[in-house]
């Protein structure tokens, strides 16, 4: 194990900053070896946007990155530490893929069960636990097994509880059988928000699905869009193609570099107003049914490692919430209306269609429609998204955990229903009295 101190520590939105002892944990005896006096909180890669992954004293699990065992079922044993990408680089080729995947391949599993991330299949396959055989995780005090039939209270309090229950060691995962590393993929015009509904529930047979949406639109183009569906490719639908030689060839792209904090100005409402003409006025012939592969169409954002940077040195937020259905409609188009009459330009406006609700005490996602927007740091700007936020709490939604770095702890408490059954596992296991994040101290969690 060793140690590294840095002043300026910071998660994806480079907000807030906080200057942090990391002590890197590299096999699972290291455990017994952590500084325990202070609190501490797990961090695998960073990717979560606000200060779920910080505290003064962090548990850096990314060097604790090995595969355990693999069965010809699909079954991974892996530590908590390996990667997404690592994954797809070692079992893509053999013909399996990840069951969910977020819009970064560079999270760990750790990670993705701490925050229960979910992916384009949402609605087909639910949330990154639902493929969880099982985990085990040091609780500050004892290293237990977990599953949803062996100690299930732990298992479902650490699925989306952010790393309030303990460190995860080791993960069994289901992977997904696939027949090629191509994705069949279509794009539909949407001329408002409304039109972007009927896409999504007509595609729901579809296994992915997403929206990028014009959030500068107005009027009757309000929540304009682009819809983008996909399927795996089976063996049949490259015949006649080059592909079909190595149908499970996996094709890496490799990020380009953003070296620098672009200066606030870069990133203003008229060059989001320009990308936004362009994406939505692309040919047509860009939007026919074609092959792609995994990198594009579930990572473009990934084509620039550190984009990050295009925020400025101040940071940026990620706000992401979900309504059910039956509100989706009056609140999105409100939030939408209120976004665009603001100006504050998102670059990202993702919107996506959730099916059940999942079983994880403070997982993020529930039946209705969640939508992501970008802004960067700037005066006003936690006022204005506290307004956003009693949109979302009228309409029965919520925020999600692991891009929040503002949210209030009433917020929180009035949105997640079962904070309470959280709170009291995590004081049943004792983990209380050795994790802590500073979004669990500013959310009362
Ligand atoms: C470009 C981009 C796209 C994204 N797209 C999506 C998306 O489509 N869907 C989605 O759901 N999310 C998405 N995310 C968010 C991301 O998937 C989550 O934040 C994920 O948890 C990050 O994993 P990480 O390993 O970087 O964890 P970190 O950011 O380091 O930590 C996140 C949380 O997990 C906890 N944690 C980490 N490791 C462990 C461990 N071993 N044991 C216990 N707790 C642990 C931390 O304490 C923290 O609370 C995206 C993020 C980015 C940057």
């Amino acid at each position: 194990m060793y140690l590294n101190r840095n002043k300026n520590t910071t998660s994806w939105g480079n907000y807030p900053q906080v200057d942090a002892l990391s002590q890197f944990i590299e096999r699972e005896k290291d455990v017994n070896s952590l500084d325990m006096t202070k609190k501490l909180i797990a961090r695998g890669l960073g990717r979560s946007y606000g200060d779920s992954a910080l505290s003064k004293s962090i548990v850096n699990l990314e060097k604790n990155d090995y595969f355990i065992s693999f069965s010809n079922e699909g079954i991974l044993e892996c530590t908590a530490g390996v990667s997404l990408e690592s994954i797809i680089s070692v079992f893509s080729t053999r013909g399996w893929f990840l069951p969910v995947t977020p819009g970064t391949k560079y999270v760990t599993v750790g990670g993705a069960i701490a925050s229960d991330v979910h992916g384009k299949n949402h609605h087909a396959d639910g949330v990154f636990s639902d493929h969880v055989e099982s985990f085990r995780i040091f609780t500050g005090e004892e290293i237990l097994e977990c599953s949803k039939s062996v100690n299930p209270d732990l298992f479902y309090a650490t699925c989306g509880g952010m790393g309030l229950t303990g460190i995860i060691l080791t993960v069994t995962l289901r992977l997904l059988k696939i027949h090629s590393s191509y994705i069949i993929q279509s794009q539909t015009r949407a001329s408002n928000f409304e039109d972007l509904m009927r896409l999504f529930e007509g595609s729901e047979s579809e296994k992915y699905t997403v929206a990028w949406i014009d959030c500068l639109s107005k009027g009757e183009h309000l929540g304009r869009g682009v819809m983008i569906s996909g399927e795996h490719a089976t063996y049949d639908d490259l015949l006649g193609t080059k592909m079909q030689e190595n149908p499970l060839k996996l094709c890496k792209s490799f990020p380009a570099k953003i070296p620098f904090n672009f200066p606030s100005f870069a990133l203003c409402s008229e060059s989001v107003y320009l990308f936004n003409q362009l994406y939505f006025n692309k040919p047509s012939s860009e939007l026919d049914r074609a092959l792609t592969t995994f990198d594009p169409f579930f990572y473009p954002l990934d084509f620039v490692s550190d984009w990050n940077k295009i925020y400025g040195a101040r940071g940026f937020v990620q706000y992401q919430f979900v309504v059910p259905m039956k509100s989706s409609k009056k609140a999105i188009q409100e939030i939408l209306e209120r976004v665009s009459d603001k100006g504050i330009a998102s670059f990202l406006a993702v919107l996506k269609l959730f099916g059940k609700e999942s079983e994880g005490y403070l997982s993020f996602p529930m039946r209705g429609y969640t939508l992501a927007l970008d802004f960067p740091i700037m005066e006003g700007l936690f006022e204005f998204l506290d307004e956003l936020d009693k949109i979302v709490l009228d309409a029965n939604g919520r925020l999600y955990l692991t891009k929040d770095a503002r949210m209030s702890a009433d917020t929180f408490h009035k949105s997640y229903k079962n904070v309470n059954k959280f709170k009291s596992v995590v004081q049943k296991y004792g983990c209380d009295r050795f994790f802590k994040s500073l979004q669990a101290k500013r959310l009362g969690l």
